[in-house]
């Protein structure tokens, strides 16, 4: 109902036309046949709305951080089923009273440009290199982590409004997380917190080589809860990009979660956006397999690594992989993440090559993350794709110099400073 009161902000800057999406005859129209046209043009996530009374339209919503003298408060208090546990967390820190008061006041909100869900965990990291899971070593932690909270987390201090969904425990980990995210400006509110389970873990380690190995809790965490009903109806209204990641597809539940926000995407007219980003350890069951395989047949931008390839595409190069991956016609383009290489655009007509920023890698996790939350959220920004994809390059390459999944990210003003430093 509020929605009908709102004039659109001007503050909308249009499809990234130079990204080469979105233009698909294909897409369904913005607003589907048979929808009923209203007089009053229509918000759009993204876009500054006023819901009540004449305050000037802000750009974007103020991170939600505790208020000073509310840094002891407790967070609304949780329910006892995924279906109850809809709490507002987007200030948790908030005591009723506070609520009430704010309630009086004028509020301005924004709407989501990007809107992700999945996994949300908090991680420890072995200290040392070739410290393995068998025997006694330190760890350190608890990070805020789970991919699409890095990837959320990032696009949103590079100044795009984002919304995640997914599920948290009643703990103190839980509070990590929603603390993180809401402080650098992600919208929390439809993050539920789950009374009977914990708030997902993850461990990793390094072999001698660098490579990763990871112990996950995730299905029997409150990660696990998460199901269709975690993707409220309105959730994707306007959005622009829904991103899903592949390791946000870890049991039946976080599948019926996409195929319902791939449904509202596509109602909505919004891209979709894919990072495959396989983990060995998530991908043995059949139907995460074939979840994976289904999302790549949806999506209109697909973002895998190179190792990420050879899980679609076993015997090929990367070349032959993405050539063979661009034959769907949903798909408008294949951005590669190459690690230390750097990264490369491939649709119909054009290739990019973008080279990666010379840094001494610290810790890998997280830079695939940074780098699609900053090459989305620069598109947006109205960036062209060899700006999104410097830019990108150079968020992977600060995320790298961090130890921790989500140390590394970095703000816009950071990230511009890195660039031109090394430029
Ligand atoms: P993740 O482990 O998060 O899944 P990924 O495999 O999806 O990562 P990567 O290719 O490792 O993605 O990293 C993404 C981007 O970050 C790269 O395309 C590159 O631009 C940058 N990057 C990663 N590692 C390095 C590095 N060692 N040096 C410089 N840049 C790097
Ligand atoms: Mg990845």
């Amino acid at each position: 109902m509020w929605k009908a009161l709102c004039a659109r902000s001007k503050t909308f800057r249009g499809w990234p036309a130079e990204a080469g999406i979105g233009q698909n005859s294909e897409r369904p129209p913005r607003v589907p046949p048979g929808r009923p046209v209203r007089a009053v043009p229509q918000p759009r996530r993204g876009d500054a709305i006023e819901r009540r009374g004449s305050l000037p339209l802000l750009p974007r919503a103020k991170p939600a951080r505790p208020p000073p003298g509310f840094a002891g408060a407790r967070p609304i208090r949780c329910r006892s089923s995924l279906a109850e546990a809809s709490a507002s967390l987007e200030n948790p820190w908030q005591p009723v009273c506070a609520l009430r008061a704010r309630a009086k006041r004028r509020i301005v909100e924004t709407l989501a440009e990007i809107v992700t869900f999945g996994e949300l965990l908090v991680e420890f990291v072995a200290t040392a290199l070739g410290q393995s899971f068998e025997s006694p070593g330190t760890f350190e932690g608890p990070f805020p982590s789970g991919a699409p909270a890095i990837f959320a987390d990032q696009a949103a201090l590079q100044g795009a409004s984002v919304e995640i969904a997914g599920c948290i425990g009643p703990d103190a980990f839980g509070e990590v997380i929603v603390r993180r995210l809401s402080g650098d400006g992600v919208s929390v509110k439809s993050i539920a917190r789950c009374a009977n389970r914990p708030t997902g873990t993850a461990f990793v380690a390094y072999r001698a080589g660098g490579e990763r190995q990871f112990v996950f809790n995730i299905a029997q965490s409150a990660a696990g809860l998460l199901g269709e009903d975690g993707i409220r109806s309105d959730l994707l209204d306007g959005c622009r990009y829904l991103h899903i990641m592949g390791s946000s597809l870890y049991n039946r539940g976080a599948i019926l979660a996409a195929r319902r926000a791939v449904a509202e995407a596509r109602r909505q007219g919004s891209l979709i956006s894919f990072d495959p980003n396989i983990r060995p350890e998530l991908t043995g069951a059949p139907e995460v397999r074939e979840a994976l395989w289904e999302i790549l047949e949806v999506c209109d931008l697909f973002l895998p690594s190179e190792s990420d390839l050879r899980f679609f595409h076993p015997g090929l190069t990367a070349d032959q992989a993405v050539e063979q991956i661009l034959d769907r016609p949903s798909l408008t383009a294949v951005v590669l993440k190459r690690g230390a290489a750097g990264s490369r655009y491939v649709d119909r007509a054009r290739r990019i090559e973008a080279r990666a920023f010379d840094v001494a890698e610290v810790d890998p996790t997280g830079a695939g993350d940074c780098f699609c939350g900053t090459y989305l959220a620069s598109l947006l920004l109205g960036e062209s794709v060899e700006q999104a994809l410097v830019r990108a390059n150079a968020a992977g390459a600060l995320a790298v110099l961090r130890r921790g999944p989500m140390e590394g990210n970095s703000s816009k003003s950071l990230l511009e400073g890195f660039i031109r430093e090394r430029s």
